[in-house]
């Protein structure tokens, strides 16, 4: 079936200042592509500073891009920002990190679930009012609390209620950037087990933006690894995760022991940050920490290509399989 989502060689660069007068273009996102099918969940993992973020303010077209393509439900997004138009703006809807910053605590539950529908569908009041109750339930809250205020329910409950917005207008797409990552641990496989219950009753496709490779392992159909604003790596979970090819991959897996940890062999470790936007190094952008490194790294960009059943950037990707 035709991709709900084509992110295609996707670029975002912001101008900077550079001391008093100077200016500079920092490129933020790196020409990123991928597709997405209805019903699936790609997460998109790597450190912060690698383009998540950047990527997900592309993908649900709060900012316009500024370079490649984005097509969504087969229709090529020309306008960005404000001047999205409201039927597809309804089509990609977002869930926050922070719960406590994404409700406004002066709206009780119904005001703030029945704005997007005011704004975004014909429905009449007694319509949206309904609607709003059917919501609730369908993420677990109890449609007799809609007069509640935010203040009054817990971190896990308030994350449901902005799941509850985000579906209430029957997006094809939500992107999530970050959304367990603000709650307490007890409460966050409850969180997970949500969006994937919501995924399996209507058909809803995931951006899924994790630095946490537990939470990726337990939602991603597809894991797509981000470096300094480019792909290094992008396939079908089960490879990525427990084959990876790309050394940054295999530095972000051995750095969370409940994955691989019988396979303590394979890891690399990995020293040094990020490099600065300001100061992109040559080649490939990963060199100055990779374990791998060799002079051709040095000068050439290593394309994307396919190894092993996956995407992968790098000039050494065959000799990292077992
Ligand atoms: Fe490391 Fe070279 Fe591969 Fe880049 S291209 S990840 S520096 S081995
Ligand atoms: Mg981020």
């Amino acid at each position: 079936s035709e991709p709900v989502l084509v992110a295609d060689v996707l670029s975002k660069h912001y101008a900077v200042r550079r001391g008093l007068f100077g200016h500079a273009s920092v490129n933020a996102l790196n020409g990123v592509s991928f597709s997405l099918a209805q019903g699936r969940t790609l997460a998109v993992v790597g450190e912060s500073g690698s383009g998540k973020s950047t990527l997900a303010r592309q993908l649900t077209m709060i900012e316009t891009p500024s370079g490649g393509t984005l097509t969504i439900g087969g229709e090529r997004v020309t306008r960005f920002g404000s001047d999205v138009p409201a039927a597809l703006r309804r089509r990609v809807q977002m869930v926050f990190q922070n719960p406590f910053a994404s409700l406004n605590p002066r709206k009780t539950i119904a005001q703030t679930l029945d704005e997007p529908l005011a704004i975004n569908t014909p429905l009449d009041r007694a319509a949206r009012a309904a609607r709003v109750a059917d919501a609730m339930r369908v993420v677990g809250l109890r449609p007799e609390h809609a007069r509640r205020y935010p203040h009054m329910f817990s971190g896990g409950q308030r994350q449901r209620i902005a799941i509850a917005r985000a579906m209430i207008v029957e997006p094809r797409i939500v992107v999530a950037d970050e959304p367990v990552s603000a709650l307490d641990v007890s409460i966050q496989a409850q969180i997970l087990n949500l969006f994937m219950d919501l995924q399996q009753q209507y058909a809803v496709s995931f951006v899924f933006i994790s630095h946490n490779l537990a939470v990726v392992e337990h939602v991603a159909d597809d894991v797509l690894v981000m470096y300094f604003g480019g792909v290094v790596e992008l396939g079908d979970k089960r490879r990525v995760l427990s084959r990876p090819r790309h050394p940054y991959t295999r530095s972000l897996l051995s750095a969370t022991p409940a994955i691989r940890a019988s396979e303590r062999r394979l890891q690399v470790r990995l020293s040094g940050e990020l490099p600065s936007p300001l100061n992109p190094p040559s080649g490939c952008s990963f060199h100055p920490r990779c374990p791998m490194a060799v002079e051709r790294c040095r000068v050439e960009r290593p394309a994307l290509r396919d190894v092993d059943g996956r995407s992968v950037a790098c000039h050494r990707a065959e000799e990292t399989g077992e």
